[in-house]
């Protein structure tokens, strides 16, 4: 069958965060990492102590920028070494600010404002990516938010995980699902894009589970996703679990074959910024293929392209019969 899938150019089956940039700023974008220098509430005691079982002492949940104690160097040298890095393969592509480690709305306003500022005044950024948790949107940083978004392309990123509390609860991770919706819902009503991050293979979630909360994250059709493989890194609660055999790691071909049944799930126009994860080689544990996005991806695509498995086929599919055949309407 001929792949029918709108959001893409190319063989892909999903709708990619190349493909999303490309048609919103008419070029490539790249994502430059930032670290604010903020504290996490579900490590500095505001709502819990030890962070979530999964993370490790350099921060968030992806791609940590090792900053394990102290403050991190001024926003000015971290971009201009972030943006030399990327030069190699993508030359001066314009920018998107992305300020992944911790809680990154987890500061007084005043000093997100002087961050997100300077962030904005570097040269080339185009656009704005705060990352942090759902309980830590109060009111006065809702108001920036929605103030800022009127100014440049801002997107949320939210962590959840998991749509199940015992799941979270057993991750320490701190907040339940119904915190989520509310984070979520704040920053929807005020037209706020947002991105949701959830974690395969989390330890109690069986394979129904999981596609259980790619069907609820589907349902609130996100604008950005990201999904990867937990992965055991060096200085975790999950690592220790790990070495006292508490935990068997994914394989890649389940790992590959569940992705490959949640992205029917997941509406067609949600951007999937990532299907795998990007784990530091040097803090890895296990499972040793997380650390292989190439070859990740490359069966996911196979996969894809063998069993005619295209994003949203499910769900968009269902809405387009409803719609009397009408796919532009969604
Ligand atoms: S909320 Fe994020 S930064 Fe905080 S402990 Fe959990 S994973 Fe780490």
């Amino acid at each position: 069958m001929e792949n029918p899938f709108k959001y893409s150019d190319t063989n892909k089956r999903y709708h990619t965060f190349d493909y999303y940039v490309k048609h919103r700023f008419g070029k490539k974008v790249v994502k430059v990492g930032l670290d604010g220098g903020f504290s996490c509430p579900n490590r500095d005691g505001t709502k819990g102590v030890g962070g979530c079982a999964f993370c490790g002492a350099g921060g968030a949940e992806s791609l940590p920028l090792g900053r394990n104690e102290g403050l991190p160097p001024s926003l000015d040298l971290q971009y201009e070494q972030g943006r030399a890095r990327l030069a190699k393969k993508w030359g001066n592509a314009p920018v998107i600010a992305y300020f992944q480690s911790y809680s990154s709305t987890h500061a007084p306003l005043s000093v997100l404002k002087e961050l997100y500022e300077r962030a904005l005044s570097l040269e080339d950024v185009v656009g704005l990516t705060v990352s942090t948790r759902p309980d830590c949107l109060p009111r006065d940083v809702l108001e920036y938010l929605t103030e800022l978004n009127q100014r440049t392309v801002l997107t949320v990123e939210l962590g959840l995980q998991t749509t199940f509390d015992e799941t979270a609860r057993r991750m320490n991770r701190g907040h339940s699902y119904a915190t989520f919706l509310e984070g979520y819902a704040a920053l929807k009503e005020r037209g706020i894009a947002v991105g949701v991050h959830l974690i395969n293979g989390l330890p109690g979630e069986d394979r129904e589970m999981m596609l259980e909360n790619a069907r609820r994250v589907g349902a609130l059709a996100p604008d950005l996703l990201k999904i990867h493989s937990i992965y055991y890194r060096k200085g975790t609660a999950l690592e220790k679990g790990f070495l006292r055999g508490e935990y068997t790691p994914m394989s890649l071909e389940e790992y590959v074959f569940l992705v490959a049944d949640q992205l029917p799930l997941i509406p067609g126009k949600t951007v999937m910024e990532r299907l795998t994860g990007d784990p530091l080689r040097s803090e890895l544990v296990a499972p040793f293929w997380t650390a292989d996005k190439k070859k990740v991806l490359s069966l996911l695509d196979r996969t894809l392209a063998e069993r005619d498995i295209f994003q949203g086929m499910e769900v968009d599919l269902c809405k387009m019969h409803k719609n009397h055949g009408d796919i532009s309407l969604f």
